[in-house]
């Protein structure tokens, strides 16, 4: 299958392709089937898989990454803390997201889940804190890196193998950033999931980027639309857009169920 602009280039014009033809980002290249070539110019498959978020890091294509504490998290901390002190907040797909030790500088306990060991290990080292090692009982071949003063528990494994098994229900969610990652066919997967790891009372800030508020209302949950702004900066101009808009939804349990279907009925793709 040929996509967009992409075709075989040939070295000298009227030659057969063949596999010794270069490719390159600025000439023309095949994409197979089920793949995309990516802003950095690698080709990666169009439902990113863990491996693709690894290789991501490895090869340092981390744009999302902030570097600085997000401002909405700032702005919305007293809607999670929702008037508790010192509570455990869970962090999914956390990456090496400063929000994190920040959050456990104000004497929250703080739970990641990364599934990039790089992402995890860069997090300790960049923040200067010394951590423990350890692999994690029921997830074969996940670790769990804890700061040594015990406020920060990083778990190095894929989502999906995460429960409430391995480190309890949550009081409050910083979610920046996942509903992109997440494949659109784990999205139904992912709300079962973060559901499931919601305590009674648990406030869920969830930050999205693109939202249609008149999907917003759940069954299972209470989603409140509680801030738009507009988020356009160089980097999303060099994609083509002219308007980015960032949202910040408060999500919290309707009834103590088990499982909350807001994405998919409301089609929040
Ligand atoms: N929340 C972070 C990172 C968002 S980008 C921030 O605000 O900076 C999404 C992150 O999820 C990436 O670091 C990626 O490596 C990780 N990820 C993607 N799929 C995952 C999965 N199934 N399980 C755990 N981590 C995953």
């Amino acid at each position: 299958m040929y996509l967009g602009c992409t075709v075989w280039q040939t070295s000298t014009a009227g030659q057969t392709p063949n596999n010794h033809t270069k490719r390159t980002m600025s000439t023309d290249v095949a994409i197979p089937e089920g793949k995309r070539l990516n802003k950095y110019g690698d080709l990666e498959n169009l439902d990113l898989t863990v491996e693709d978020w690894m290789t991501r890091w490895e090869k340092k294509h981390i744009g999302f990454h902030k570097h600085e504490i997000h401002k909405l998290l700032q702005k919305h901390l007293d809607t999670i803390l929702n008037g508790r002190k010192q509570i455990c907040i869970f962090i999914p797909l956390c990456g090496k997201s400063l929000d994190m030790k920040w959050l456990a500088d104000q004497g929250h306990t703080v739970v990641g889940v990364e599934v990039s060991k790089i992402a995890v290990k860069e997090l300790f080292a960049e923040q200067n804190l010394s951590y423990t090692q350890e692999p994690v009982p029921g997830i074969p071949g996940a670790e769990v890196f804890k700061s040594s003063d015990g406020q920060l528990s990083l778990f190095n494994c894929d989502m999906f193998e995460f429960s409430s098994l391995i480190a309890g229900k949550f009081d409050g969610i910083w979610d920046r950033g996942s509903l992109v990652a997440i494949n659109p066919s784990d999205r139904q997967r992912y709300a079962k999931l973060m559901t499931k790891l919601m305590a009674n009372g648990c406030q869920y800030l969830l930050d999205t980027v693109a939202y249609d508020q008149n999907k917003c209302a759940g069954q299972s949950c209470n989603i409140q639309l509680i801030e738009t702004t507009d988020a356009l900066t160089d980097r999303q101009r060099s994609w083509g857009l002219d308007s980015f808009i960032e949202q910040i939804h408060l999500v919290t349990l309707k009834t103590d169920v088990d499982s909350c279907a807001f994405m998919e009925e409301h089609k929040l793709h």
